[in-house]
């Protein structure tokens, strides 16, 4: 029979006040948890995922396929108590767990994924990532659009697309394992990865025979590099597989090539019954190794942006959707209309409102030469210099043609010969004029 052995440590980190993680360290079944959620929201959702995974799985089938029934009932515990509170409306947790499985008569280890948490297999000292990050930035990466170092440092690296708690219905990624013995599963929540690199995250697990002794140092170089989040690590240890390696190299060599990590789509088999002898949730976290004092002022780590999720991302869009309507009704109304002014001494169209609103000026977009601004009546001219607004730049032609008119009126009786006597002179074209 296959044969585990872990270690698991977490720490708050150097920034944050409440470590929302939480892992769990069964004899065959291990989890790490990334809670999101404010109020206290978060560590509620890691701690009920944990619990509800542990539960499930314990009573159902010991299969990828009873795996994934587990954290999809971990993910229904969520949502109910997310449903049932306001403070806790919106929490969430990541979820990470491997499981040692039986498929078709074969010990598999079965690794399932929701998130940004994270697993790798470390196999003859070469370090492969196993699961894929369901978060914005990793998206943008597979898609080809940012590189992985871009990936590393984008202030948006903390928006996950999938979390258990968000929806009624989870999506859930597995894998199934051949487990070796020699291979090392490094279980961790995005506090130890978003510090060390992967190339010091290998060299730490090539160097450290002893699993526990591995997970505390992660968690204690991951604080070191900057605790900028909580870190939360399992390490588990094939420390025996049933003779598997052997046989593998006998069909090796028989010229067979052993399947060593491979992805399988979920399938559900037979539920032997496994021993569960001890059981730990990690709850509350444990105490954190004590961290080395640095001999120089250490710039103050800053804290790592918070998470956000989807529906606080639809819900920004929705935001700036509101206010981009704002803006473009504001922008309708300010150079919706025309208006008729005087500029430079003569009478001109404008695009806009008279005297602008808010940022919206308006525009000069037509300069008449008839008539000139001297040649208007004194409330003709306070008219449009405060700005006569019209509709249409058609309605603003039309009214500067009966300005023309009138004054070509006015203007009548200077230029045509006097009345013969007793003609009744018309009213309106010997009105006298004072102009200003
Ligand atoms: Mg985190």
């Amino acid at each position: 029979m296959t044969q585990l052995q872990a270690g698991a440590a977490t720490d708050v980190g150097r920034v944050r006040q409440i470590n929302e993680d939480r892992y769990l360290a069964d004899e065959q079944l291990f989890a790490v948890a990334d809670g999101v959620g404010g109020h206290q929201a978060g560590e509620v959702a890691s701690q009920t995922s944990v619990e509800t995974l542990l539960r499930t799985f314990n009573d159902g089938d010991h299969t990828t396929e009873g795996l994934v029934v587990a954290v999809e009932a971990a993910n229904q515990a969520v949502w109910q108590l997310a449903q049932g509170s306001r403070e806790k409306r919106g929490m969430g947790t990541t979820l990470t767990a491997l499981a040692l499985v039986q498929e078709n008569g074969e010990e598999q280890l079965a690794l399932i994924n929701v998130g940004d948490s994270r697993a790798y297999l470390l196999q003859q000292g070469e370090l492969i990532q196993l699961t894929e990050d369901h978060s914005l930035v990793e998206e943008l990466v597979r898609d080809g659009k940012l590189t992985p170092a871009e990936a590393q440092v984008h202030p948006q690296r903390s928006i996950i697309t999938r979390a258990l708690g968000m929806e009624p219905v989870i999506q859930v990624d597995s894998w199934e394992i051949t487990p070796y013995t020699g291979d090392r599963i490094l279980l961790c929540s995005d506090g130890l990865t978003n510090e060390l690199s992967d190339d010091r995250i290998a060299s730490t697990l090539r160097q450290l025979a002893d699993p526990q002794e591995a997970a505390h140092d992660l968690v204690r170089q991951a604080r070191a590099a900057g605790g900028s989040d909580n870190i939360t690590v399992v390490v588990v240890d094939v420390v025996d597989d049933d003779d598997r390696s052997k046989q593998a190299s006998a069909a090796l060599a028989g010229s067979s090539e052993p399947t060593r990590a491979s992805a399988a789509p979920t399938v559900a088999g037979a539920a032997p019954d496994l021993e569960h002898t001890g059981t730990r949730v990690a709850a509350p976290p444990a105490p954190a190794p004590p961290a080395p004092r640095p001999t120089l002022a250490a710039p103050a780590p800053q804290p790592a942006p918070k998470r956000m999720t989807w529906r606080v991302v639809i819900f920004l869009f929705a935001v700036l959707a509101v206010l981009g309507a704002a803006v473009w009704a504001v922008a309708w109304y300010a150079r919706g209309a025309y208006y008729v002014g005087i500029d430079n001494e003569q009478v001109a169209i404008f695009r806009g409102r008279p005297g602008g609103l808010l940022w919206f000026d308006p525009t000069l977009v037509e300069r008449k030469q008839e008539p000139a601004g001297v040649d208007l009546l004194p409330a003709q001219r306070v008219q449009l210099e405060a700005g006569h607004e019209v509709s249409s730049k058609a309605a603003a032609d039309r009214y500067v043609n009966n300005l023309r008119q009138e004054v070509e009126a006015r203007r009548a009786p200077a230029t045509t010969p006097l009345p013969p006597a007793g003609a009744i002179p018309a009213s309106s074209s010997t009105t006298s004029t004072s102009r200003p």
